[in-house]
């Protein structure tokens, strides 16, 4: 077996528990023996550790950083990408903490919009999440806080009418964003889009970003029912993500190659709204970057020349 440093704790929820015995959520959540046989990918592949100002606020974007709320999730997701983070008994974010993270935001102006993550930022009490929310929105207000959680689709019974009150009186300045991840139809659930419901009626956007797994969403039809039930549900389609190279992971990555033609079928079958950006965050923290098919194939005498979706040829002057 493995060396033990790239463990992930074994935790599912009440909610996932009768959905493993469907494969593409039990692939998700149910280890397998692969983990501990990976040996190419590193624990911290997009070298969050040294973009981070102290531990928890990761500054690799100019414009925009992460804080690392907590640790803890409902239910583990074999794939996490932030392996080197998750389930390691560091635990939330204390007063000092959250008060050193938003002096940083302060001094540094060029941050537009930060990522609530982890970890998952709900598995906070009312009262925690109700401090650190109102710590930040009182010294940065015009900072756009992304919302970040599995739980809608992990523990949708966390999303209480005391915790939206919650989210409901720091809503101050500038708009709260919430990013989910469901990464296949069976996620959402009648609790599920009940609790994304939450949000919506207050006034909060959706974006839902989803990771290509092995397994479990790699096929053009399951992508095309997933961002169709999103969009239905009124969560934009936002990200499709490249698997990172995150040990103990390879078993549920997907060729690039296999992406792209995934990427292709979909962008047949789904709306401009429906159709989330493939992207890859790059190996050695060089960033995210957008995978498509290349329908432009070259310029000549000065013509661009297309390939349209159906696999005709178009040209365009340069
Ligand atoms: C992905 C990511 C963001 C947000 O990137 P967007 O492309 O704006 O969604 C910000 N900070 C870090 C460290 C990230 O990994
Ligand atoms: S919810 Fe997010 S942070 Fe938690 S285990 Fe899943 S991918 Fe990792």
């Amino acid at each position: 077996m493995g060396d033990g440093e790239n463990t992930l704790p074994i935790l599912v929820s009440e909610h996932i528990m009768p959905l493993l015995g469907i494969d593409a959520i039990r692939r998700q959540f149910v280890p397998s023996a692969k983990e501990n046989e990976d040996t190419v990918g590193t624990l911290d592949p997009l070298e969050e550790a040294s973009n981070s100002h102290e531990k928890r606020l990761i500054h690799r974007y100019h414009n925009r950083a992460a804080f690392l709320v907590t640790d803890r999730c409902f239910a583990y997701c074999r794939h996490c990408f932030r392996r080197r983070f998750t389930g390691k008994l560091i635990g939330e974010a204390g007063e000092e903490e959250i008060q050193s993270a938003a002096a940083y935001l302060r001094e540094h102006k060029e941050i537009k919009e930060v990522l609530l993550t982890g970890g998952d930022m709900f598995t906070l009490s009312d009262s925690h999440l109700d401090r650190l929310l109102s710590i930040l929105k009182s010294e940065c207000p015009d900072i756009i806080f992304r919302l970040c959680t599995r739980a809608v689709a992990t523990c949708p019974e966390r999303f209480t009418p005391s915790l939206f009150e919650v989210i409901r009186k720091n809503q101050t300045g500038a708009p709260f964003y919430l990013m989910t991840q469901f990464n296949h139809p069976a996620e959402l659930t009648r609790e599920s889009i009940k609790a994304v419901e939450g949000f919506l009626d207050l006034g909060i956007p959706a974006f839902n970003q989803t990771v290509l797994l092995n397994g479990v969403n790699d096929n053009a039809e399951t992508q095309i029912e997933l961002a169709n039930s999103l969009l239905r549900n009124r969560i934009k389609p936002y990200y499709l993500f490249q698997g990172d190279l995150v040990k103990g992971t390879r078993h549920l990555r997907v060729p690039i190659e296999r992406g792209l033609e995934i990427e292709k079928e979909m962008r047949k079958e789904l709306s401009g709204l429906g159709m989330p950006q493939y992207t890859i965050d790059l190996p050695e923290g060089g960033g995210k970057v957008i995978l498509t098919h290349d329908y432009m194939l070259g310029k000549e005498d000065g013509t661009y020349v297309f390939s349209t979706p159906d696999g005709g040829i178009r040209h365009y002057p340069g």
